[in-house]
């Protein structure tokens, strides 16, 4: 007899939305976070601690990735303690998702049926999405409501359909710049909207409204404004009294039997005992990396190569966000005193996004998948800026006084305004997660060993995009504006990996998210996505997570 309907692996964004959807609907759940338990009053604004120590992220020489990345002729293999890259994104309950800056689109008609709209492309394996826009729809007018999204809709070729008129949080505040942005495009013949926040412009509940904190991505959020899966979904979750969450719970395995259905979870608690978790539903949700090395490490009687991977899929068609960035600096000396007091404002959001090239039609390109173009002003981590100064234009060390000018003019003469583009990162044979045959982490598991090959299609979206970025820019009075354009892959932007389908041969999932051949386990983070859409993905996670939970409650 199991004392829990429903087992939840990992609390983030996937897991938190599937957690409360079963929660509220009168389930028993039961949440197993690797994570510490953090509270608003225990989110503090340090970039030592936050940014430089990773105080939210495993220690990388107990748990670490190894990552392979392309060298010109094969692949080359460096684990994450060695690099630097760090491949955890926040491991506390909410996940990642307290950390995120909250930029929230939904997907469009066209990214669910991108093989059907584009046709094939050489070297990727693009398939159409097993659901429609209209599927979702509803979902992701609940989670405006739900996590609370401020924005304001504006009619544009590319709007999504929606069911509601518009967003139920006006949007948050916004900088003066915002009007440098409106004005520049309108120059430009291009159309600025208002960005929609996963942040509360009025409070909603317990939660504050956003307190324009100004170091918002990458921080965790004191107000409770920010629409983590944690404030927005877990606290409400468990004042039901039906919900546990278990904090520090390192799942390693799980347990299926000889029908292939999963019986037990398996983890170390806090203080590294052995535990089992039972429940008659078990769902998945540690990020895709993670959550595809999980189902890897748990072989059973009817699932000889891991949960789910009787044809090889696990892991499999790994997913980033491709695009690009441009970015220029406004000099506070070069404008005139009022535009100079704008551009110093701390706190607002930019809040504008362009949706002008999501489907692309030009004769360098041909008729091909965009994405969008979200602007912020540049992140306000003083060391990150500092470092930056470090080296002249011919790659030098500065030192003693030049070092110091560098510095007061970089950080008091101006300001960085930075354009990011979004675009998909095409799924292919050469972005996949197996488990490593050497490296292990503290409990002596295979750590997670991932390929992160791009495709060239996204590179050259990514600088068509990032180019139109750098024209509002310029417009705009940005000097020394550049482009960056890169095949490495955004390590806070992970899915697919366990693709949902209809043919188990060449998917993890059904289109209920649940595995094939374990009747009684879902995968409910990003790792469902086949496809990533141009868009940072958050939106869709949740939307996707409570739709999870809903056929969860049917199933049960
Ligand atoms: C700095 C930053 C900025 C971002 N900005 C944006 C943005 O502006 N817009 C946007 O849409 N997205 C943004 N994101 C991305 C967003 O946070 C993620 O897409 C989202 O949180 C992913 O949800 P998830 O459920 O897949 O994973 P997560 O939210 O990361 O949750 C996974 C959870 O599983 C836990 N876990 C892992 N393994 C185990 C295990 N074995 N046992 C138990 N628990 C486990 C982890 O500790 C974690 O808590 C940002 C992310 C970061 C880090
Ligand atoms: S108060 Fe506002 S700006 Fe500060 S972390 Fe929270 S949501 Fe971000």
């Amino acid at each position: 007899m199991s004392d829990f309907d429903v087992c939840v692996i990992g609390s983030g964004a996937g897991g938190g939305a599937v957690a409360w959807r079963l929660a509220m609907a009168g389930r028993r759940v039961l949440v197993l976070e690797k994570g510490p338990w953090l509270r608003e009053g225990d989110f503090f604004k340090d970039e030592l601690a936050c940014c430089r120590r990773s105080v939210y992220t495993p220690d990388l020489r107990h748990e670490r990735h190894v990552i392979e990345e392309a060298d010109g002729e094969g692949w080359q293999a460096t684990s994450t303690h060695e690099s630097g890259l760090d491949f955890w994104n926040g491991n506390v309950v909410g996940g990642s998702s307290n950390f995120m800056s909250g930029f929230f689109h939904r997907l469009k008609p066209v990214d669910f049926r991108l093989r059907s709209e584009f046709g094939p492309i050489p070297g990727a394996n693009v398939v159409d999405w097993p659901i429609t826009y209209d599927d979702l729809e509803p979902y992701y007018a609940e989670v405006e409501r739900v996590v609370g999204i401020s924005g304001r809709v504006v009619a544009h070729p590319f709007l999504e359909p929606r069911s509601t008129p518009d967003f139920p949080y006006p949007p948050t505040l916004e900088h003066p710049v915002s009007a440098w942005i409106d004005a520049a495009c309108a120059r430009l013949g291009y159309r600025a909207l208002p960005l929609p926040r996963a942040i509360l412009s009025q409070p909603r509940g317990t939660r504050r409204a956003c307190e324009y904190s100004g170091y918002c991505g990458s921080y965790g959020c004191a107000s409770g404004a920010k629409g983590s899966a944690r404030a927005a979904l877990l606290d409400e979750a468990v004042a039901t009294g039906r919900c546990e969450v278990r904090p520090r719970s390192q799942v390693f395995r799980l347990v299926s039997d000889a029908r292939g259905r999963v019986v037990a979870a398996e983890y170390f608690d806090r203080d590294d005992r052995l535990r089992r978790a039972r429940a008659h539903v078990f769902v998945v949700a540690c990020q895709a990396i993670e959550s595809a090395r999980l189902l890897l490490s748990s072989p059973g009687p009817r699932h000889p190569r891991g949960l789910g991977n009787r044809y090889g899929q696990v892991g499999r068609n790994l997913i980033f966000s491709a695009g690009g960035v441009s970015h220029g600096r406004l000099e506070f000396g070069a404008l005139d005193p009022e535009r100079a007091a704008q551009a110093r404002v701390v706190g607002p959001f930019l809040n504008r996004t362009l949706h002008d090239w999501y489907v692309i039609d030009d004769s360098r390109l041909g008729r091909v998948k965009g994405g969008v173009l979200d602007f912020l002003m540049g992140h306000p981590n003083v060391i990150s800026r500092a470092l930056a100064e470090r080296r002249d234009d011919d790659g030098q060390l500065v030192w003693g006084r030049a070092f110091k000018r560098r510095l007061e003019s970089a950080i008091r003469g101006g300001r960085r305004i930075d354009c990011e583009a979004f675009a998909d990162w095409l799924p292919t044979d050469d972005c996949f997660v197996r488990l490593d045959g050497e490296v292990k982490d503290k409990w002596g598991r295979p750590v997670a060993r991932v390929r992160v090959g791009a495709h060239p299609h996204d590179l050259k979206v990514g600088r068509y995009l990032a180019e139109r970025g750098a024209r509002v820019l310029e417009a705009l009075g940005a000097r020394d504006v550049v482009i960056g354009v890169s095949d490495s892959p955004p390590q806070n932007l992970v899915a697919g990996g366990c693709r949902f389908g209809r043919d188990p041969r060449r998917s993890v999932l059904d289109p209920d998210c649940r595995v094939h051949g374990a009747d009684n386990l879902f995968v409910a983070d990003g790792g469902f996505m086949p496809t990533g859409g141009s868009v940072p993905y958050t939106w869709t996670l949740y939307a996707n997570a409570l739709r999870v939970g809903d056929r969860i409650a049917a199933q049960l």
